[in-house]
């Protein structure tokens, strides 16, 4: 009997597209329990005022520690002191030297791990020549009433004086917790790759006395608005960082003869170098996704709209192609593999004289379980030059991940649907650094997230010229900062 071909393929591909759009309709959103967090005592107006009297206390580091203004600290330690009466009454406050704060509020349960929130004290300064860029100036903490704009307001003074704010309140409503809760403020964080570390300092000083933290909360991911015509709607992505990437500065050098530039040879030491340089983004390291990262594009995919759903259903079959992609994307490389930038040059210092030594600056982040020993023989692989010497001048290494299936990890994902219905709780990398790392030796579960709604234009002001933080995200803030401390710490 003859079949006709053209019915069976025609019915093939009929029965593959209903089987794809009900699994696009059954990929969803995985439902998990919200409810909506309960009222709250929350006073915006003192948070808003002593944000702002914070934000003028220029506690600005530096990598050389004798340039630091020590004094700006101790009025930020004097404000707080004068500001947070029961703070100051209740928990028992250390000073690490030279500035850094830690605060221990003591449980009811002794023997149950203590729980740490983290920020740091200090900002970044306002880059030389930009100040009069500022709509308001950086260090005057205006509150125009839609905004509070100066150096710390998102970076993380915010976080500082919210952590603050929730625990003063916490005490009012005579809330006592069963765990120790640690309110650890580094003074330095961002100085990065520095021998100094205040962070890593608080830790040691934690780890002498026998501390394990049962977690840590520094800052991270934001509760950012996504909204992309067609493909996803009025979606908020809150991203918990549960890893950092390494951070290492690494000199390269070739040397050569010199002399007068009027009879230079083939190649000078520059030439030398270029080729060095090519190798090195010719050769980038090998890109991948994380099974971890793969649960944030596996989250986002679930809250497309249709008919884009039919595709993103097949995420899983799609992450080849998708790495093909993101590595054509800057941003999104950064993502999935160690980056390779070349930052500095230097050669000789006369335009007439011929370079004795020439060196290029390498700025790599690297991705948890890549090394600087990894980076250094990575180079050694790639640069064909054998002769090249190579100087690591500073590094930090890559975290490793905190689990996604722990009790916090849970209660901070509940939180943040709690306070807002539509978002994608997820895990992601953090690209920058921040001191949360060096508390990997007394605890496993260390996130970074910031619980503050703020769009991605508004994140770019960081570091940069009006930084600035909407007040209209700040009680919800302070509401997942209350939360978080009554859930976390207790059993
Ligand atoms: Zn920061």
């Amino acid at each position: 009997m003859k079949v006709k071909k053209a019915p069976v393929i025609c019915g093939a591909i009929g029965a593959a597209a209903a089987a794809n759009a009900l699994h696009a309709a059954l990929f969803r959103p995985k439902k998990t329990e919200v409810a909506s967090l309960p009222d709250e005592t929350v006073d915006l107006d003192r948070y808003r005022r002593h944000l702002s009297e914070v934000i003028r206390i220029r506690t600005i580091s530096n990598r050389d520690m004798d340039k630091v203004d020590w004094s700006a600290f101790d009025a930020l330690h004097a404000f707080i002191d004068e500001n947070y009466p029961l703070i100051r009454e209740k928990l028992e406050k250390t000073v690490v030297p030279p500035a850094n704060l830690v605060y221990l509020w003591k449980g009811k349960r002794s023997d149950l791990d203590p729980i740490a929130m983290l920020a740091h004290q200090d900002v970044v300064p306002v880059t030389k020549g930009t100040e009069r860029d500022w709509i308001h100036p950086p260090f005057e903490g205006y509150d125009d009433g839609e905004y509070i704009w100066g150096r710390g307001a998102l970076d993380m003074k915010n976080h500082l004086v919210g952590v603050l704010e929730a625990v003063e309140a916490l005490l009012e409503d005579g809330f006592e917790p069963e765990r120790d809760v640690y309110l650890l403020f580094g003074d330095n964080e961002e100085v990065v790759a520095n021998d100094k570390n205040g962070a890593r300092d608080i830790m040691n000083y934690l780890k002498d006395k026998g501390v394990r933290l049962d977690c840590v909360l520094d800052e991270g991911g934001a509760m950012l608005p996504v909204n992309v015509k067609g493909v996803i709607k009025n979606k908020y992505l809150a991203g918990i960082g549960i890893a950092e990437k390494g951070y290492s500065d690494i000199e390269i050098t070739v040397r050569a003869k010199g002399g007068h530039s009027s009879q230079p040879p083939k190649h000078s030491a520059i030439g030398v170098l270029a080729d060095v340089v090519r190798d090195l983004e010719n050769h980038q390291f090998k890109a991948a996704f994380n099974e971890n990262m793969k649960l944030l594009f596996e989250s986002v995919a679930r809250n497309t709209t249709y008919p884009v759903r039919l595709i993103a259903c097949n995420i899983k079959v799609l992450y080849p192609l998708l790495l093909q992609i993101s590595k054509q994307i800057p941003p999104a490389a950064s993502m999935v593999r160690t980056t390779t930038g070349v930052t500095m040059t230097q050669g000789s210092p006369m335009a007439n004289v011929l370079p004795q030594r020439a060196t290029i600056t390498v700025n790599f982040r690297a991705m948890p379980g890549t090394t600087t020993e990894d980076l250094v023989s990575h180079i050694k692989k790639v640069v064909r030059n054998k002769d090249v010497e190579i100087n690591v001048l500073s590094s930090k290494e890559a975290s490793v991940f905190s689990p996604v299936d722990s009790r916090v990890f849970k209660i901070i994902e509940r939180l943040c649907k709690g306070i807002e219905p539509n978002a994608i709780v997820a895990p992601y990398l953090v690209m920058g650094g921040t001191d949360a790392c060096n508390y990997e030796p007394i605890c496993e579960n260390i996130y970074r997230y910031a619980p503050f709604k703020a769009d991605t234009k508004l994140l770019l002001c960081t570091h940069g010229t009006n930084e600035r933080i909407p007040v209209s995200c700040m009680e919800d803030g302070l509401r997942f900062f209350k939360n978080f401390i009554r859930e976390a710490s207790a059993e």
